[in-house]
């Protein structure tokens, strides 16, 4: 007898009758064979609880379904019921978050409503909670009477007696042994037919059944969370911007996220699950390392393939896309081999970068020998001159190379060491000063007239341009190279202009707080798809037209952090065959934080 059963004096036990117990015995026999049958598939579920992302081979068990579970519920509780010879039956289960006792569907003898009904807080007083709290049976021999019963309200439910056992889950390790015991809900059975009252027999029943129902339960549950984290798993794995593709051993698909779809060429809509990989993807290049991966057994290739994007419209360097395989075997619980994953990871910018660096440094080296092949050119035909072969004015056009050669490398030479600063992360040392735009324009423009033989070099400034506050030398530097570069692409000559605009201030009595530079030219122009990357360090136009001009790829690099350093901006209008131009904004004064 349950320790806090309590039996109303002078009831008797009814003697069942043989064939009632031969009907029970078949029912438990049935059941048990069920119970076998979900506690295979428990284990299954806990083998693979925690690696949903391991491959399952198609001949392997699927989890049961949500619906099975049901269907498998319901022949609990109507068996239940059937072998308690009870009205109703009812799984109550512990809800932790809301710390309350619900009622599960499908039930036995009750409609959604009343199932509703049920619902109480686990601190609450009631059958439910105080099998529930002490973790013991009880019985109910007449509700009415009962107050736990009352607490419940299990009379306008047409409740009259009952018999209500704790649900408990096990959790066992691989030699049975019970590692913890949770009780995670209450098992009742209402009325007893046929005017009989539940014995303590019916107890001992119910407390068998119970642990199948339990077994039930947490099978449910695991199977919600194994749905759940697979879930969460296939949402990862899609968001990912890497591609990624997973193949079983038997060489199908497992997996292909949209990345890896979108890097294939491969529609979206596409059903590939569970196709043969060398049938889903066409691309012989990926076909290979799969199937390197997959026989090696031990895979950790890693391989870099170009993909061309489709994209119409674009030239068609800049939809090569440069991607590093990299595969690696997927293992089971057991360590075996069970497919292989494959991600492809976007590595294009940095054998972008790289391939730069190296052209840039045959480039530099190309820039520094050129003013000093010439400078060594002139000195030596100079010293060599002991008999003055060379006039004067002759002579003084050789020194003007030389001086303007020398200008060329230490500008080089500066560019080379602030890039470098400013890719180092140094801040910029601003030396500001009261700038005349203008005079500097003139300056710059007199400077490059040395290596502008074809052009005409003009400016066109407004009478009273205001005086701004920047960095003289540093004003002096994005002009020279703005100018440097209007000049060295037009090699067909035309005109180089520098203009400046004061912009008109936003609201009326207000000062005008910028002013606008442009450097024009009627050059070659640049290509539409290269206007973005120009201002990238390192980065040069590669094509037909300007393959012969010299050039180290840092000099807009610069111009655009001397100009932000400013507290401006740097933008670039181009026509390819028509020219260039290049629009500075600057404020006219020093912004109030970079003061302090
Ligand atoms: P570079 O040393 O090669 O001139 P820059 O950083 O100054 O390097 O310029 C980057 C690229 O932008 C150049 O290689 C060139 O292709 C393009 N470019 C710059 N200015 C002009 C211009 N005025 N006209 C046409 N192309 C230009």
């Amino acid at each position: 007898m349950p320790q806090n059963t309590p039996f109303p004096s002078g009831a008797n036990e009814p003697d069942p009758l043989p064939t009632v117990y031969e009907d029970r015995k078949q029912y438990i026999q049935q059941l048990e064979r069920a119970n076998i049958d979900l506690e295979q598939r428990i284990q299954y579920a806990e083998a693979h609880h925690h690696v949903t992302t391991t491959p399952h081979s198609p001949q392997s068990v699927p989890l049961p379904s949500p619906g099975e579970f049901e269907n498998t519920l319901k022949r609990l509780v109507d068996k239940i019921a059937k072998i308690l010879q009870a009205e109703k039956c009812v799984f109550m289960l512990h809800d932790i978050g809301a710390a309350t006792l619900y009622a599960t569907h499908p039930a036995m003898g009750f409609d959604r409503d009343e199932l509703t009904l049920l619902e109480r807080r686990v601190a609450e007083e009631g059958v439910s909670n105080e099998v529930f709290r002490t973790n013991s049976s009880l019985i109910t021999y007449d509700a009415a009477l009962d107050p736990r019963a009352a607490a419940e309200g299990l009379s306008r439910l047409r409740i009259h007696n009952a018999v209500s056992v704790p649900l408990v889950v096990e959790k066992r390790d691989e030699d049975n042994r019970v590692l913890e015991r949770t009780t995670v809900g209450v098992l009742h059975v209402f009325n007893k037919k046929y005017g009989g009252i539940f014995v303590e027999e019916d107890v001992r029943l119910l407390e068998q059944l119970a642990r199948q129902g339990a077994a039930v339960i947490a099978s449910a549950q695991m199977y919600r969370e194994v749905v759940q984290e697979k879930q969460e798993l296939l949402h990862t794995i899609d968001s990912l911007y890497a591609g990624l593709i997973m193949v079983g051993n038997n060489g199908r698909l497992l997996q292909m996220n949209p990345s890896a779809r979108a890097i294939l060429g491969i529609n979206s809509t596409t059903p590939l699950i569970d196709m043969p990989y060398a049938r889903a993807i066409s691309d012989t290049r990926i076909r290979k390392i799969i199937a390197a991966a997959l026989t090696s057994g031990n895979a950790e290739v890693a391989e870099e393939v170009a993909f061309t994007l489709p994209d119409a419209g674009v030239e068609e360097q800049f939809r090569e896309r440069i991607y590093q395989v990299q595969c690696a075997t997927v293992r089971d619980d057991d360590g075996a081999p069970a497919g292989i994953v494959a991600i492809f990871n976007d590595i294009t910018e940095i054998r972008g970068v790289e391939r730069m660096k190296t052209a840039f440094i045959s480039t530099v080296s190309h820039e520094l020998r050129t003013p000093l092949t010439s400078i060594k050119g002139f000195i030596s035909t100079l010293l060599a001159d002991n008999d003055n072969y060379y006039d004067e004015p002759t002579r003084r056009e050789f020194y003007g190379i030389i001086d303007s050669e020398c200008d060329r490398l230490h500008r080089l030479i500066k560019d080379l060491l602030d890039i470098s600063r400013i890719e180092q992360g140094r801040a910029m040392q601003m030396n500001w000063a009261s700038v005349n735009v203008v005079q500097t324009t003139e300056k710059v423009l007199a400077a490059q007239r040395a290596y502008a033989r074809d052009h005409v070099l003009t400016l066109d400034f407004p009478p009273d341009f205001p005086v701004i506050d920047a960095d003289p030398d540093k004003m002096d530097q994005i002009l020279t190279n703005l100018v440097n570069n209007a000049i060295k692409y037009s090699p067909q000559g035309g005109t180089v202009c520098v203009t400046g605009q004061v912009l008109s201030a936003q609201s009326s009595g207000e000062e005008p707080s910028f002013i606008e530079l442009r450097i024009s030219d009627e050059g070659m122009g640049i290509p539409r798809e290269h206007l973005p990357k120009i201002w990238d360090r390192f980065y040069r136009v590669d094509n037909r037209d300007n393959r012969e001009i010299g050039g180290t790829g840092i000099g807009l690099a610069l111009v655009k952090a001397l100009t932000e350093g400013h507290g401006g901006t740097a933008q670039v209008e181009s026509e390819p065959g028509v020219g260039t131009a290049f629009l500075l904004i600057f404020p006219i004064h020093r912004a109030e934080t970079e003061e302090a």
